[in-house]
């Protein structure tokens, strides 16, 4: 009945006729001994916080506590959508453009002490809710669709930690929003139609396109590059989703990308496992910034 990869995942999803979704689903509800409703209330928190922290950051922004983010979400919104948005369409297009909206907001909200849902983890908490929300409300998929999205990520998550990592400090960003952007991929494509081997072969594919992600957050804030990281993290969902969808196929099953990825995070020095010692943060201006933040 339990799923403990990609692999045992597909075969339960085939031999019982269900969608990602339903396996997590039903997993949930047999090891929590709980019951449907029990976990969509569950559920409906989580996605009442992530509809909060997507949406508030873009009408009122929020400055972080370190001071690197405040209006970014609002900014890029405006770009796309306001009075002077490039016409015919925003170049993300439109619901890109407001999923990277959403993402974003949902940092500047993290960063400020606000309420959001780590999903996987606070770094990359945009990834999820800016793909699953834009594409259900811009698609008219309905409330429904989005606890099928979270679902679905969730069950691609579990994968992902039960037998890898989703922390930056393990294994660097791509555990991070690149876990993050494969659940996020996986719920895309289910919502738009794809079987429970399209879902996976977007997860593999948004893996391996962020493989090697370092982290690298200035002053070891969660500010940036986390925030444009899971700008990054939704468009590589979008663009892997629609590559799956299409019939493009990965080479790599889904179980060997999150080995790879795994072993390629364990081999990352120790300057690019959260420690703001290399990457961006190891730059002259990063540096710089390190310590007008902490003072
Ligand atoms: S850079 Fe590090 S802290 Fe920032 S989102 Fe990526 S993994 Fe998280």
């Amino acid at each position: 009945m339990d799923f403990i990869n990609g692999e045992s995942l597909l075969a339960l999803c085939a031999a019982e006729n269900m969608t990602i979704s339903q396996a997590m689903l039903r997993r949930e509800m047999i090891l929590g001994e709980t019951t449907r409703e029990a976990v969509y209330e569950k559920l409906a928190r989580s996605i009442q916080i992530m509809k909060d922290s997507t949406h508030n950051p873009i009408e009122t922004p929020v400055t972080s506590m370190g001071g690197l983010l405040g209006g970014e979400s609002k900014a890029v919104w405006q770009s796309a959508f306001g009075a002077k948005s490039p016409q015919p369409a925003p170049l993300c297009g439109t619901t890109l453009s407001k999923a990277i909206a959403y993402a974003m907001a949902v940092l500047e909200v993290n960063a400020s002490m606000g309420l959001i849902v780590a999903a996987p983890t606070a770094g990359s908490s945009g990834v999820i809710p800016g793909t699953i929300l834009s594409i259900c409300e811009d698609y008219g998929l309905g409330e429904d669709a989005i606890y099928e999205g979270i679902l679905n990520a969730s069950a691609v998550g579990y994968i992902i930690m039960r037998n890898a990592s989703v922390s930056g400090a393990e294994a660097g960003c791509q555990a991070e929003v690149g876990a993050a952007s494969a659940m996020a991929a996986s719920a895309a494509a289910q919502l738009l139609g794809g079987s429970p081997q399209v879902c996976l072969q977007a997860a593999s594919m948004a893996l391996s396109n962020l493989l090697g992600l370092v982290c690298d957050p200035i002053a070891g804030l969660v500010e940036s590059p986390c925030q444009s990281r899971n700008a990054i993290g939704v468009s590589n969902a979008f663009t892997s989703a629609q590559l799956a969808l299409a019939g493009v196929k990965h080479p790599i099953p889904f179980d060997e990308m999150v080995d790879a990825m795994y072993k390629v995070g364990l081999s990352l020095p120790f300057e690019l496992r959260e420690t703001a010692l290399g990457g961006c943060a190891g730059t002259p201006t990063g540096c710089q910034l390190c310590t007008s933040c902490i003072h």
